[in-house]
């Protein structure tokens, strides 16, 4: 009987002391919180650097002579919110083989002064019929050789092309080869690749295109999805926008309050 007693005592200081331990040590995390939301709530930029996404970098695709109209109206939102130093014009050099910039000196002359006032010049396509470098080494080479040239010709320094966008994002591997080895990375839907030493690098990223010919009543909803987009994606952020299709509807205003609201 005595023994039980004991046991019984001995339960209750065991229960006890694990209580008092459990209690002691949430206390102490709870103190450990506190300092950690006090540390971050005096450091606002430490805060800030850790959660804000990079800014966004707007992909303007499809640049060709038969949109020069509607790409006058696209820089001017872009102008209105300092994004041209981050604007990235993707060129058609010889659109569906009817529209070779050689034959449009206003419009080379256009890009030629956008890329003075920030804007970066890139290659989009050849001809830009299907997928067009979907194709093997011998013509890729071809292609972006001819389409280089005429590039050159019109006085549009290719040496300072870094970037292109296949046509419809199709690519086979040949024609990736091609552009890796001149150190031109390529743009894709959800990742980019560039060389890297000798080794290729695949860095996944964010790129979205919302206006696709959007009605106006779905201007608001949209830039609602697309400024949550932005802030909760972990990766650098790209705005695809096609001429034509932005420019219909909602799209503009769409586009002028994206900028507006990502440009600080
Ligand atoms: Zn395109």
């Amino acid at each position: 009987m005595k023994n039980a007693v004991y046991i019984v005592i001995l339960i209750l200081i065991t229960i006890l002391t694990v209580s008092f331990a459990t209690l002691f040590f949430t206390v102490q995390n709870f103190k450990m919180e506190l300092n950690i939301d006090n540390m971050t709530n005096v450091d606002n930029n430490i805060k800030f650097t850790f959660n804000e996404p990079k800014k966004p970098i707007i992909l303007v695709h499809d640049v060709s002579p038969i949109y020069l109209k509607e790409l006058k109206e696209i820089v001017n939102i872009i102008n209105r919110n300092n994004y041209q130093n981050r604007t990235f014009l993707f060129i058609i050099v010889n659109h569906a083989n009817k529209y070779n910039i050689e034959n449009y000196p206003n419009f080379v002359k256009y890009l030629q002064f956008l890329e003075k006032e920030g804007y970066h010049l890139e290659y989009h396509a050849y001809n830009h019929i299907g997928g067009e470098y979907n194709c093997n080494k011998t013509v890729a080479e071809k292609k972006l050789n001819e389409s280089f040239k005429i590039l050159n010709d019109c006085g549009i320094d290719t040496k300072k092309i870094k970037y292109f966008i296949p046509p419809r994002y199709k690519i086979s591997k040949d024609s990736e080869e091609v552009f890796l080895n001149k150190n031109i990375s390529i743009i894709m839907d959800y990742y980019l690749l560039k060389k890297d030493n000798n080794s290729m690098e695949k860095i996944i990223i964010t790129n979205k295109e919302y206006t696709w010919y959007m009605p106006k009543n779905l201007v608001k909803i949209t830039e609602l999805l697309a400024i949550s987009d932005y802030k909760t994606s972990q990766h650098q952020f790209y705005l695809s926008i096609h001429p034509k299709a932005v420019n219909y509807g909602g799209g503009l205003e769409f586009l002028n309050y994206f900028l507006n609201t990502t440009k600080n």
